[in-house]
């Protein structure tokens, strides 16, 4: 869990990166010998702790083929990113009671790609889509594979979610062919008749230039945060009781309609991952590797090396995960991995909140951040939503930054968030018995 956001940002008004700023070039990692597929599980109720899995030691894999752990569940597989042989699978739980299933994969010498997908990629549709195309870099929801019909608005977010990250950004700028495809593509097989891309101003023209429906949204920090785009272009608050498919709204990357013009072009299941990567003196590159090659192999491609109390994250610097080994894969939806040296980790303090109101301030969702922390550091979850609109908090992180104490607010509301939703659930379960 990152405690602090990194590098000792120093300006409150935050821009997001602009892609403009990276080499045209894109830094390919080398295929690893290992490779590392997760499957969450942790949402997969009705599986059982014990519940036998239908794929075993040995199996061969073949890249961009997808596979079942559980064969009695068709509707949710993996892809595996290469060609290999399974050498174990671990069961583990991860941080706010995420759980996962962990298949190693032994690379094998010769690539055999899967051609399953290859004769229904011939006619598009929802029906192979879903059947293929779930794991695809930079993911797709579940709403836009089987519940189509209640989207009104798709956007397709040509911008990134955290700073630093550029990898939609650099498909609208460098793929806007592939994109202006992938947008037709989904159009045809959902039905969803306005599909939005949204971008920052920079790259608005070469959008229009395209032909693409476009909506901008400014370049400071979070404004590309999917309840702020509902804000800003739809006019909407998202209250906390509702989710976005109760308004009518999906989100969907550029990186995943631009992989769903691949896959259908080429009759292949894409399995390369854009990445941002940010070594220890700040510098940042855009590299491709395979989903599930470890992180340990991208940072050797990207010539750093991880030394002891270094930090890894996953994710961006306002809203990243830290990580504490570097056999972490790289997932499908891994937008950024930062390494920080140990002597540039900026860490929290024990000092209590001064109610100086400066988070108050910086949050974008109006809340009285000072009060929620105090309930929260006290295990008052219930509190702090009933009375301090816990579940109005949008995660962008930015309390966390602006604390002069230096508190892990952030982390605290995450946390806070997560055993809300325990309490509730216990107390809904009561109610059905
Ligand atoms: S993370 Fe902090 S600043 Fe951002 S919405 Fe939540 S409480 Fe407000
Ligand atoms: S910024 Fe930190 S110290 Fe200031 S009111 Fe918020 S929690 Fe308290």
């Amino acid at each position: 869990m990152l405690k602090k956001p990194c590098f000792n940002l120093t300006k409150h008004k935050l821009e997001y990166e602009s892609v403009k700023e990276f080499s045209s070039s894109i830094l390919e990692v080398p295929l690893s010998e290992k490779s590392i597929l997760f499957f969450d599980v942790s949402r997969e109720t009705e599986i059982k702790p014990d519940e036998p899995l239908s794929v075993k030691p040995n199996n061969l894999l073949k890249t961009g083929e997808k596979f079942l752990p559980f064969k009695d569940k068709p509707s949710k597989y993996i892809t595996s990113g290469v060609t290999g042989k399974i050498s174990s699978i671990n069961k583990f739980q991860s941080d706010y009671g995420k759980k996962y299933i962990s298949i190693t994969v032994n690379k094998e010498k010769e690539e055999i790609v899967c051609d399953k997908f290859s004769k229904k990629s011939k006619e598009p549709s929802l029906a192979n889509a879903s059947e293929f195309l779930q794991c695809i870099p930079g993911g797709i929801s579940e709403n836009i594979l089987s519940n189509t019909e209640e989207i009104k608005t798709l956007f397709v977010c040509g911008t990134d979610n955290d700073l630093f990250s550029v990898a939609n950004q650099y498909i609208v700028s460098s793929k806007i062919e592939a994109l202006k495809k992938g947008i037709e593509i989904l159009k045809n097989i959902t039905g969803i008749n306005n599909i939005i891309l949204v971008v920052n101003k920079y790259l608005e023209q070469t959008a229009l230039n395209a032909e693409i429906k476009t909506e901008v949204i400014n370049s400071e920090y979070p404004s590309s945060l999917p309840k702020l785009i509902v804000k800003e272009l739809l006019n909407i608050e998202l209250p906390p009781d509702k989710s976005f498919i109760d308004i009518g709204v999906d989100f969907i990357s550029a990186e995943a309609v631009a992989a769903i013009a691949q896959a259908y072009n080429t009759g292949k299941v894409p399995v390369d991952k854009l990445i941002t990567f940010v070594k220890k003196d700040g510098s940042k590159l855009l590299a491709k590797a395979r989903i599930g090659t470890p992180i340990k192999n991208l940072c050797a491609a990207c010539d750093t090396a991880i030394d002891n109390n270094d930090r890894l994250i996953i994710g961006g610097p306002m809203t990243g995960s830290a990580i504490y080994t570097d056999d972490y894969p790289i997932l499908n939806k891994t937008d950024a991995v930062i390494v920080q040296a140990a002597d540039n980790i900026s860490l929290t303090s024990d000092y209590p909140c001064i109610n100086c109101g400066t988070c108050v301030a910086a949050c974008p969702a109006r809340l009285s951040v000072n009060m929620i922390v105090r309930y929260l550091e006290a295990g008052l979850y219930e509190v702090a939503d009933d009375e301090y609109d816990l579940s109005a908090c949008i995660e962008c992180g930015l309390c966390s930054y602006v604390c002069i104490s230096k508190i892990p607010i952030f982390q605290y509301i995450k946390l806070g968030k997560y055993e809300l939703a325990k309490i509730k659930a216990k107390a809904a379960e009561e109610v059905d018995d």
